[in-house]
Formats: C-alpha cells, structure tokens, sequence
C-alpha cells in the first residue's frame, strides 16, 4: 500500500469530529508530499530541528503539530509557525511558550499532556497535579496560549481492555475539566488520543485528534 491509500483509508473511516494528525517524525520529505498530495495538511513532528528543517521547505499552508517532549530552551524555534503543542507537561512550560509567543503576538493553541499509561517513563500531569495547576489559577493570566484539551498516550499492550479504560479515563477528565473551568470555552475542545494501533479504541472512547505515524508512512527507518 502506498502512502496515499494510507491516508485515504484512514480517512475514510474518521468520523466527522475526528481529525487525523499524520505524525511524520523520521520520515523525508517526500513522504510528506505524498500524503500533502492526497489532502493531508496536519502533521506532527517531535523534533524541534527537524520540524524546523522541514517547516523551511515544505508548502506554507501545512499545520505543524508538535507531539513530542518540548524543552523549555527550544521554545522559540517553533512558537513562530506552530499550530498545536500537544504534550504540555508543566506550568513552567505553557508560561514560556506565552513568553516567546506574546513577542509575536501569536496565541498558541496548546494541550495538556496527562500521564495514563502505566510505564513510568512517559511524560505528563497526573490528573491531580493538573487539577492543581488549573485550580491555581495563574494559567487565566496567560493571554497568549489557548488551553484547548488534553492528549495523552495509553500503555504501549495488546490488552484492549487496558487500553480502552486509560482512553475512558482520559475522556472523563476531559468531561471533569470542562466542567469545572471551560463550560462556556468553545475551544477548549480536543481529546488527543489514540496511535497507529490504537486509534480505533481511542475513536470509540471519544478522541477528537488521532496521531498516525507507521500506519501512513510505514515503520521509521531510524
Ligand atoms: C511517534 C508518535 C506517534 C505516532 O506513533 P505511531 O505508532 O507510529 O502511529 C503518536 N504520538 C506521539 C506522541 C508520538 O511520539
């Protein structure tokens, strides 16, 4: 299967409120024209030099989503043309993406990254430190990122079940935040979830964003 049948299956299968970040990290740029070819114009990316690499040379209208770990000194690489930051994982972090971005005058549309998985190495709030960040209050004060949901990544097993209950919770706390501190926030919208071999039962349990990497473009050659 090529690139663009890829694309075009995956699609095919979305439902209305679901969006398709094609996670293109690894992969040259021509991969990226195959699927940009087909429609495609999210993509995601986890590297900040890399992003960068191929934010210079790649059509203008795609929107770059970057997915991985950010590092607070890396901010002002990518605050100048970045659609989405998925994986905000502290306060410290969403106040220095305002930082660079009130400079430019851009509002950053950003996502808390919420530990659900049961490997210790994934990044992320627990759900009760990001219930005390947003309690805090001091996030209201940032006038140049949108809080606009929650991404996280499920336990990387062939256990459905397990699967299923980390995106159910995910979903919950998304319902639970809303609630309590964006009832009238239409942006405040998005539930990332849900990967190559996942992302039916994150679509199931209510995600609003998947990220595809291997299934579109095949495994990363490095
Ligand atoms: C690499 C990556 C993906 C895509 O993974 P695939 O299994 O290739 O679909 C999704 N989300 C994040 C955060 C990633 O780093």
């Amino acid at each position: 299967m090529t690139i663009q049948e890829n694309i075009r299956n995956i699609i095919a299968e979305l439902p209305p409120h679901v969006r398709l970040v094609a996670v293109s990290k690894f992969h040259a740029n021509e991969a990226i024209e195959a699927a940009y070819k087909e429609g495609q114009r999210i993509f995601g990316e986890s590297k900040v030099q890399e992003l960068n690499a191929k934010y210079t040379v790649l059509p203008k209208d795609i929107e770059w989503h970057f997915i991985g770990h950010l590092q607070t000194n890396k901010v002002k690489y990518i605050v100048p043309f970045i659609a989405m930051i998925h994986a905000v994982d502290s306060f410290k972090l969403l106040k220095e993406i305002n930082r660079h971005a009130a400079k430019i005058n851009r509002v950053i549309p950003c996502l808390l990254e919420i530990h659900i998985a049961k490997e210790e190495s994934k990044f992320g709030f627990t759900f009760e430190s990001c219930r005390e960040m947003l309690r805090q209050g001091e996030w209201k004060e940032l006038n140049n990122i949108c809080i606009s949901g929650i991404m996280g990544m499920a336990t990387n097993t062939d256990d459905e079940t397990e699967i299923k209950t980390e995106f159910r919770h995910l979903k919950l706390f998304f319902d639970e935040l809303k609630n309590n501190y964006f009832p009238q926030t239409e942006s405040f919208r998005e539930i990332s979830m849900g990967m190559s071999h996942d992302y039916r039962l994150a679509i199931e349990e209510g995600s609003t964003l998947i990220r595809v990497g291997s299934k579109i473009f095949g495994e990363r050659t490095y």
